[in-house]
């Protein structure tokens, strides 16, 4: 096999090993079959089978409720940004109110703007985003009547993240966008109306998102919608009213089964995501005087941790050194700068081990 660097893109993101060889094992024939998974029917047996255990899946890890369909969808978390509000926020009575904690819920409102009106009743942005609302803050500031609430579970840019599931008083629809922290945890599906994820990062590959969507919503979305723009299509037609991305939804069933089987759930899931943050973000404190985390602690991403280093000089020289460690993914994005490491589940402990030690040896050789 060609060599496999760490990988700590922040999505597309590390894909499980088991995962990939079984896609590779099945990608020219697959057994009982006798066609590639990239050549067969989406209306075959072979395919309706895979959606039912992705669904299964995603049902048994998250405890998703009964009354939540679970979509498949297109057009990444962006379209998203379009669909909520289209079915969410046209012709609603309020405003819809987004909580921007980053760069991505930022882009989520101007989107909804699109829509219909929109207020922000809590913003990160004067202080560069660094924190999340305390459950206090978070209640005390969306008091207006709203359509929905729309947060950004982890902000995959910033590197900032709620602690738990965000607080919103009673009778709020709950609106997430969780790309880059589904699946990474233990999640009460059930407080949220709405809860979207692009699969790149901790759920497959490119090419699908899934939509946790609370049944009773569906009566309320506009009658005029474009066909493949109305989640109720998805929801009446098992997400087969056109042809879905088949291989991304069969590489997404295979990381849930994976999840489900090698991992053993999302307690054991969190539990080795929070020590591999950890293992960075010791490293970052104990050097103040060199590295500087971005996110306060309270609010600090476990899955994509970002810090900056005194000059940009050392940061292109701290991701340049690591390339040549074998270590891939580690610029900052380029709004931000600095250095961002995406540890999603599919990141084994023993790179970030690696990464922890390239850390500390870069501070010894480099702090004047
Ligand atoms: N929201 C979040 C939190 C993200 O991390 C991303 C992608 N990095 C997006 C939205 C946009 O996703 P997509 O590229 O799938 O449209």
């Amino acid at each position: 096999m060609t060599e496999r660097l760490l990988n700590f893109s922040p999505g597309p993101g590390a894909l499980p090993l088991p995962v990939l060889e079984q896609a590779q094992r099945d990608l020219v024939s697959l057994p009982g079959v006798g066609a590639s998974p990239l050549e067969v029917s989406h209306r075959g047996p072979w395919f309706g089978q895979v959606l039912d255990e992705a669904e299964a899946n995603l049902r048994a890890l998250l405890g998703v409720p009964d009354h939540h369909h679970v979509l498949f969808c297109q057009g990444g978390a962006t379209m998203q940004f379009s669909m909520v509000p289209m079915n969410l926020l046209r012709g609603a009575e309020h405003p819809a109110a987004y909580v921007v904690t980053g760069a991505w819920g930022a882009k989520a409102a101007a989107e909804a703007r699109r829509a219909g009106p929109v207020t922000v009743p809590w913003s990160g942005e004067a202080d560069g985003y660094r924190r999340v609302p305390s459950r206090e803050d978070l209640l005390a500031a969306v008091v207006d009547a709203h359509a929905y609430v729309h947060v950004t579970t982890n902000e995959t840019i910033q590197g900032v993240q709620y602690p738990g599931e965000p607080v919103v008083p009673d009778g709020t629809t709950l609106v997430a966008d969780a790309s880059s922290d589904f699946l990474s945890r233990p999640t009460d599906v059930a407080r949220f109306d709405l809860l979207y994820a692009g699969a790149q990062k901790n759920a497959g590959p490119a090419g699908v998102t899934v939509v946790l969507i609370r049944d009773e919503l569906l009566a309320t979305i506009p009658e005029d919608l474009p066909t493949l723009l109305d989640y109720r299509t998805f929801a009446d037609h098992r997400s087969l009213f056109n042809t879905p991305p088949v291989f991304a939804v069969y590489v997404l069933m295979l990381v849930t089964r994976w999840l489900r089987d090698d991992v053993g759930g999302l307690i054991e899931a969190d539990r080795r995501n929070r020590h591999k943050a950890a293992l960075l973000y010791t490293e970052i404190d104990a050097a103040p005087g060199f590295y500087r985390g971005h996110a306060d602690a309270a609010a600090r991403s476990l899955m994509n941790v970002t810090w900056r280093l005194p000059s940009e000089v050392l940061e292109r020289r701290f991701v340049e050194e690591a390339e040549g460690h074998g270590m891939i993914g580690l610029r900052g994005h380029r709004s931000v700068g600095g250095i961002r490491a995406s540890l999603y589940n599919a990141v084994p402990t023993e790179h970030v081990e690696t990464l922890a030690a390239f850390v500390r040896d870069f501070r010894d050789r480099n702090a004047g």
